[in-house]
């Protein structure tokens, strides 16, 4: 029986593009990815394959608006094709939010905030030729952006330099927890631009895609997590990388306006999370019917405390899909601070709801359910990962809500 969509197209009354895109990352990942991610999951290696099969389904190319050859998708349709994905494979799902970043950002994003005309003309050229490498030649764009400080979090300028020359920039610096280490055609890059005689400042972060053969860029380190294995999200090092100035992905400043004034952009890590909250939902309905292939056909239904757990289980993910649905569909140039205040609300549930339903699923579903020849213990492992994703890790999530709900900008009690 095939898997019937997350959001159905009518109940949740989403557009005949969002109904496709979501359906075409459902077939795919039912009928490629999920037979795969156990090997990937287990020796920890990048999903190259399910990238080429997204490749020529057109979904590395989902943001890129139609005149440019892709898909034409926004946000909400990204969101919800991606939550389809993390269904089958969570680390393709999380990988491919890196990657699909790199156009929804420098697109719709971009599009929305404002920039001198000289800026939005480079603009304008620069992603025509993130694109055509997207959509011609399948080239993958990652976003390594922790360094294991401050910055990733919002709070500082990135130790990433790059230094003014001829024709572009000079990177150096270090970038960990990188994932498509090794695997992407471009790093998207937020490194801090270096002015002499300057401090420097969050508003001169720069967002450069590094190519992956550069001289200088090396991928070092081992990759060996509990979770999200297949993302391979080894350390970077960028010795004196010599960078064109065409490579910008943003004119300069313009990441540091997207962060101000579009801050749903940090809730795209939370689709691939969605998924496996109704995948672990899905198995845990299955399992208990004795209708999981390669166990046997022992049904344990009737048991009232599986009834109980099942109803749990669906009033959190019910709950979480509710939320995260409103929260995507208001992600907004501007948005208000309720809409704010929701959105990491929203991030926190989601990631932590996840990680609660696949507890239950193992706790119900008993002993056989973990064993790793089947995936509830592959979609536990990837859920503990979702709160640790910054710049919105559930604990941050938590930290502004409190702080914001209760200081209005610029408010102290000094
Ligand atoms: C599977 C996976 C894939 C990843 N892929 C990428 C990627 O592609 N690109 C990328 O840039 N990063 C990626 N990350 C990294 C991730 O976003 C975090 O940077 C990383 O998990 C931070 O680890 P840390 O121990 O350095 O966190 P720390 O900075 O030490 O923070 C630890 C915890 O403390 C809290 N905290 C941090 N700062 C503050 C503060 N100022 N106030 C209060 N609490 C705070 C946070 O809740 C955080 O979870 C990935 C992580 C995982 C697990």
């Amino acid at each position: 029986m095939d898997d019937v969509p997350i959001f159905d197209p009518e109940a949740w009354r989403l557009t005949d593009l969002e109904a496709e895109l979501s359906a075409r990352a459902r077939k795919l990942g039912a009928e490629k990815f999920a037979g795969r991610a156990e090997a990937w999951d287990r020796d920890a290696t990048f999903p190259t394959e399910n990238y080429k099969d997204m490749h020529e389904a057109g979904l590395l190319a989902i943001c890129i608006p139609k005149e440019h050859g892709g898909e034409g998708g926004n946000f909400r349709g990204y969101a919800l094709a991606a939550a389809e994905i993390g269904r089958y494979c969570g680390a393709t799902a999380l990988t491919w939010n890196m990657h699909v970043c790199s156009t929804l950002w420098t697109g719709a994003l971009a599009d929305d905030l404002e920039m001198s005309d000289a800026d939005r003309k480079r603009h304008t050229e620069g992603r025509a030729m993130h694109y055509r490498r997207i959509v011609e030649d399948g080239a993958l764009y990652s976003q390594p952006f922790s360094e294991g400080g401050a910055a990733a979090a919002g709070f500082k300028p990135f130790s990433t330099e790059a230094r003014s020359t001829d024709g572009g920039y000079i990177v150096s610096g270090k970038k960990i927890f990188a994932s498509l280490a090794g695997h992407a055609d471009y790093y998207g890059v937020l490194c801090t631009h270096i002015k002499e005689g300057q401090k420097p400042s969050q508003r001169d972060t720069l967002y450069l895609a590094v190519p992956a053969k550069a001289n200088g860029v090396k991928v070092v380190g081992d990759w060996d997590p509990l979770g999200m294995r297949g993302t391979v999200s080894r350390t970077l090092i960028f010795e004196d990388v010599f960078v064109e100035a065409a490579e910008e992905l943003m004119p300069q400043g313009v990441y540091f306006k997207a962060a101000s004034y579009w801050p749903h952009m940090f809730l795209t890590l939370s689709p691939s999370y969605m998924g496996i909250a109704q995948a672990a939902y899905d198995f845990t309905v299955q399992y208990l019917r004795g209708e999981v292939p390669g166990t046997p056909p022992v049904k344990r239904r009737m048991y009232p405390t599986k009834q109980i757990a099942v109803a749990e289980m669906r009033v959190k993910l019910e709950s979480i899909k509710a939320l995260w649905f409103q929260a995507i569909s208001e992600a907004r140039y501007k948005p208000s601070k309720d809409q704010v205040l929701r959105a990491y609300a929203t991030n926190h549930l989601v990631m932590e709801t996840a990680n609660e339903i696949c507890r239950l699923a193992i706790r119900t579903c008993g002993g056989q359910s973990m064993l790793k020849s089947l995936p509830l213990e592959r979609l536990y492992r990837d859920s503990r990962c979702g709160s640790l994703m910054l710049p919105w890790t559930a604990e941050l999530c938590l930290d502004r809500i409190g702080r914001e709900a209760l200081y209005e900008p610029g408010e102290s009690d000094d």
